[in-house]
């Protein structure tokens, strides 16, 4: 059997997703070249202690990743996912990625484990706002109590938000299939994602340019690009679909 076969014959299959899946849209990965920002590390700015100390740093640094998603496009990878949902293949992505580029292709149930770029929540009254497009003014206050807004995303140390988790350990304890692209799996409790999935019996099937810290239990992995892998092995799936 190779992976389309799989994916095919498959009766609940999800994908879970990381920062490569997005880096053929040109969003840079946490350990890729991230231009200006490549003399901070994420771990420094990612942080509550990072926001209490200097809300203007930590803002300017979300306000170009903002900017850098908005004017992305999802890619080849994203597109071929969504087409697997729409197929009835694929039933949900869970996603480590803040950028909301699965839902752009298409991608119908997402489950963002990390949160949103384009959501803020007030440190101080819990406030959540939309946004559609980046933040003018840095660092952007709450217009109902006047607090500090922060990136509705979740920061090195804390914890999960408790829906979008236990939505995610519920899909992958009924999974048979798991697809992993583009994590390196050493962030945590998300990475355990995969692990649940297995211990219930699902076939672990990874994508990566590298091998990463799930590589050793997944049972199949294809080395290559997201952006070129996904179509491929979309193509497949359809043709078993159809020929069956
Ligand atoms: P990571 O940066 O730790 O690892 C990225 C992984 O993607 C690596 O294993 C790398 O080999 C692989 N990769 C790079 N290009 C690829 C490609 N074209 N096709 C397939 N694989 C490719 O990312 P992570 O594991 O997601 O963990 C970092 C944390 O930071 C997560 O919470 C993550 O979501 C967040 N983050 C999110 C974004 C985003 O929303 N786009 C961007 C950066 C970081």
């Amino acid at each position: 059997m190779d992976v389309a076969d799989v994916l095919a014959a498959s009766k609940h299959c999800i994908v879970f997703t990381g920062a490569g899946i997005s880096a053929e849209s040109g969003v840079p990965t946490f350990r890729g070249p991230g231009g200006l920002w490549e003399r901070y590390r994420p771990e420094e700015l990612a942080t509550p202690e990072a926001f209490a100390r200097d809300p203007e740093l930590v803002w300017r640094w979300y306000k170009w990743r903002q900017e850098v998603v908005y004017n992305a496009r999802p890619n080849p990878g994203h597109m071929a996912i969504a087409e697997l949902e729409a197929l009835g293949v694929v039933k949900a992505v869970v996603t480590q990625n803040v950028d909301g580029l699965h839902q752009r292709a298409g991608s119908r149930r997402v489950v963002e484990l990390h949160g949103s770029l384009w959501r803020t929540r007030c440190a101080k009254c819990g406030a959540v706002y939309k946004l559609e497009r980046p933040v003018d003014e840095v660092p952007p206050r709450c217009g109902k109590c006047g607090g500090l807004l922060r990136p509705d995303v979740v920061w090195f140390g804390e914890p999960l938000p408790r829906g979008a988790w236990n939505e995610a350990v519920e899909l992958a304890r009924i999974s048979d299939v798991v697809l992993v692209v583009g994590t390196s799996g050493v962030v945590y409790p998300a990475a355990y994602i995969p692990h649940i999935a297995k211990e219930g019996g699902a076939v672990v099937i990874e994508i990566n340019v590298e091998p990463s810290a799930l590589t050793p239990m997944a049972d199949y992995f294809v080395r290559g690009r997201a952006g070129e892998v996904l179509p491929q092995i979309a193509e497949g799936v359809k043709k078993r679909l159809r020929t069956r």
